[in-house]
């Protein structure tokens, strides 16, 4: 057992909601230690042992005496290694050691720790005095240590030029974690370092549009991104700031009550947000991305369609309850926004043209088929639209055409989602994570493995999480949960039963799956078993945009003429939609929304695997995004989703350390007591370990570097300062 050596570590079980760290060792017999106890909502609390007799131990926690039993006494750590700012640095390192951790910190507004290789980030829901020049200045000089997005991005340039490599900066964790506030953060230190041109003025500006058209208020974020994005920073030889690319993912996923719909939502107005000013400030940024006045006209006619379009009625016309658009001032107006006539527009919000065999007939929509329809139009009419600024931002950055020089991208990504009742987009999210997770795996152990491998050092190889088989489970041609949710959804006769009895039927050999009772599955994610409800998997994945819809936008004479011309049209092409309009000949079949899915996440994964990854995790602390309020088991939860606690776990069940014979001979050779016979830096080296007795199972030599267990390096480092 490698963990046995490093400390009393805990192993771990993986997966369900039962895990959590238990201690293999006899620590909480000793009498006097500190050990956390559980309380009954949960939440863990210090006490320290009194007595211990058969499985029950005594401990005194906040002047109370209390009996618990001994083996649910979880270790803490000493005193003094209160608010450590790696994790890696915990003595004992369970769920509840790291948590106070993150909190001690936390409540000092230390929001940064570091998870070994990763940047944990607590939203601190306030202003904190960390950010700014004097900050910049102080990690570009090194003349700090302590762990800050600015340090990720200031290592992200360095590794830049030094191994002449692309960067990323992975940043993920749940909605109002803070994502996107740490993107700004990390370009605000790479604009700072690698400005002089203006064109990062440039780039900075493009997070109010971004932000203004992509985001929307939730329940959980009152600014929360409906698109993933991937910002690519180009950087010259010299290492100036040269251009940048933004590729936005968004997925089409979110429903349309998401967007600025305003009449559904009664939350017009948020605390502290003044519409005006924001309104002023995208103007002006859009002013700075060089979009025309003309433009600028057109989209703001755009979004007042769509949201016009929110806003038309129905009236049922016949005994069958079919309906057709009321022709009011709603319907009137968005005729004349997007530039079609009246009755244009009626046309595929009361009927929809469908093929059967090699007839086409036209059936007449109910009333819930005709909200769907306006709602799919409305979505469309507003994806487009944020599609074309995003091309406009990006002809505006690419300054420097010709990409000779290296990028950082920094992709800014929804985290694994698990609610109480899970649906479609949390099993498209959770895929994704699924994928970036095995990025993550292999770049952080198999990498690390690898070196050691190298460096011929014995090394037991250390176990690490691989989800090959979950993936396997999503991906398999043609059982896997993406090519029977396809199938599926191209049988007319398909329902969200059917699918789920042909899952159960086809991928019960998975051990990542389970079928549930009636429309439901289970999968065991990397980060926990997920349960999904399949109630409309079929129709989201078909997509609701129909043909008419299409071809009405892609007709009219709306004042963005191009955007629709090039979008709608490219889409109409290759599309022919839902179950009924799948016909032979000419028509090939639209893709299905897991199906562009998976295709958008492939080439995201190409573009990062070119790359030496950073990540950054953001973790919320409550749910109230409200400052100074820290819940254990939220956290907690989210601590699992990211496997902070499996990295920490895993860097140090290995030899973290590094350094070459020569470095080390030369750092510590002075310490010698008694000279060697040899200069050679290995003989001085092993003479070095031999005089302070470091045990041999605490370190590895190599054939250029001595790899050492955490802390290792430590004593040598203290004798030294004190010499
Ligand atoms: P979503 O997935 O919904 O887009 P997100 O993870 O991108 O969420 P953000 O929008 O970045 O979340 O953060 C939510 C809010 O939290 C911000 O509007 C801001 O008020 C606050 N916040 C996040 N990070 C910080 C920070 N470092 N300092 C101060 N406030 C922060
Ligand atoms: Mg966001």
């Amino acid at each position: 057992n490698q963990d046995a050596v490093a400390s009393p570590s805990p192993s771990v079980s993986v997966f369900g909601n039962e895990r959590r760290w238990a201690d293999t060792t006899s620590y909480n017999t000793k009498k006097k230690l500190q050990a956390w106890f559980q309380l009954a909502n949960g939440d863990w609390e210090l006490g320290k042992i009194i007595s211990t007799s058969g499985n029950e131990s005594v401990i005194t926690s906040d002047g109370k005496v209390l009996t618990v039993k001994s083996d649910s006494l979880v270790p803490a750590n000493p005193d003094i290694l209160d608010g450590v700012e790696d994790l890696m640095q915990l003595s004992y390192l369970n769920e509840p050691s790291v948590l106070y951790d993150l909190q001690y910190r936390y409540n000092q507004d230390m929001i940064y720790t570091k998870a070994g290789p990763v940047l944990v980030a607590i939203n601190p829901f306030k202003k904190v005095p960390l950010y700014g020049n004097d900050f910049i200045e102080a990690y570009r000089n090194k003349a700090t240590e302590n762990p800050h997005v600015y340090a990720i991005a200031d290592t992200a340039i360095r590794e830049m030029i030094r191994d002449e490599v692309n960067q990323s900066i992975i940043i993920s964790g749940e909605s109002g974690a803070g994502k996107t506030e740490t993107a700004k953060i990390a370009m605000q230190y790479l604009a700072a370092l690698g400005g002089g041109s203006g064109i990062e003025y440039e780039i900075l500006k493009t997070n109010p549009i971004l932000e203004a058209f992509g985001n929307a208020k939730t329940l959980r974020n009152d600014n929360s991104s409906r698109f993933g994005k991937l910002i690519e920073i180009n950087f010259s030889e010299t290492g100036k700031i040269s251009g940048a690319r933004i590729q936005t993912y968004k997925l089409h996923l979110k429903s349309v009550n998401d967007y600025k719909y305003l009449r559904q939502s009664d939350c017009c107005s948020i605390d502290g947000v003044d519409d005006a000013v924001n309104f002023h400030i995208v103007k002006e940024a859009l002013d700075i991305v060089h979009v025309s006045m003309e433009d600028q006209e057109s989209v703001f006619a755009m979004l007042s369609a769509v949201l016009w379009l929110g806003n038309v009625s129905f009236t049922v016309i016949d005994s069958e309850n079919h309906v057709e658009p009321v022709a009011d001032e709603c319907l009137v107006t968005v005729a004349e926004l997007i530039g079609c006539k009246v009755e244009e527009l009626k046309l595929p919000l009361s009927t929809r043209k469908m093929r059967v065999g090699n007839d086409t007939i036209i059936q007449k929509l109910t009333l819930s088929q005709a909200m769907d329809t306006r709602d799919a139009l409305a979505k469309s009419i507003y994806a487009c639209l944020f599609e074309w600024l995003v091309e406009q931002i990006n002809k505006s950055l690419a300054v420097g055409k010709r990409r000779t020089g290296r990028s950082i991208s920094i992709l800014d990504i929804y985290g694994f989602e698990s609610f109480e009742r899970n649906s479609f987009e949390q099993f498209c999210i959770n895929y994704a994570n699924e994928r970036l997770q095995q990025h993550f795996n292999r770049h952080l152990f198999k990498l690390e493995q690898e070196e050691y491998i190298q460096d011929g050092i014995d090394w037991t190889k250390v176990d690490f999480e691989d989800n090959q088989d979950c993936l396997n489970l999503f991906e398999k041609k043609p059982l896997g949960l993406l090519s029977l949710l396809d199938e599926e959804s191209t049988f007319p006769n398909g329902t969200d039963l059917t699918f789920a009895n042909k899952l159960k039927q086809h991928l019960q050999s998975n051990s990542c799956f389970r079928g549930d009772r009636g429309k439901a599955f289970t999968v065991s994610h990397y980060a926990g078993e997920v349960t999904y409800d399949t109630t409309a998997f079929l129709e989201k994945n078909r997509d609701l945009l129909h043909m008419d819809s299409i071809q009405l936008l892609s007709s009219c004479s709306c004042h963005l003429p191009q955007i629709f011309a090039s979008n709608m049209l490219a889409q109409s092409e290759k599309s022919v939609v839902g179950p009924l309009h799948k016909a032979g000949g000419a028509d090939s079949q639209k893709l299905s929304v897991a199906t562009k899915f998976k295709g958008q996440l492939f080439q995201l994964m190409k573009r990062l695997e070119s790359t030496t990854p950073h990540f950054i995790r953001c973790i919320k602390p409550n749910n109230n995004q409200s400052p100074r309020s820290y819940n254990q088991g939220l956290v907690l939860q989210q601590l699992r989703c990211c496997g902070v606690l499996e990295v920490v776990r895993i860097s140090r069940s290995g030899f973290p350390t590094r350094m070459t014979h020569q470095k080390f001979a030369r750092r510590y050779g002075f310490l010698l007591l008694e000279n060697t016979n040899s200069q050679d830096p290995l003989s001085v080296s092993v003479a070095i370990l031999h005089q302070f007795g470091i045990l041999p199972e605490m370190y590895q030599v190599g054939y250029t570097k001595l790899f050492f267990r955490t802390g290792q390096i430590g004593m040598l480092e203290d004798t030294r300062n004190r010499t």
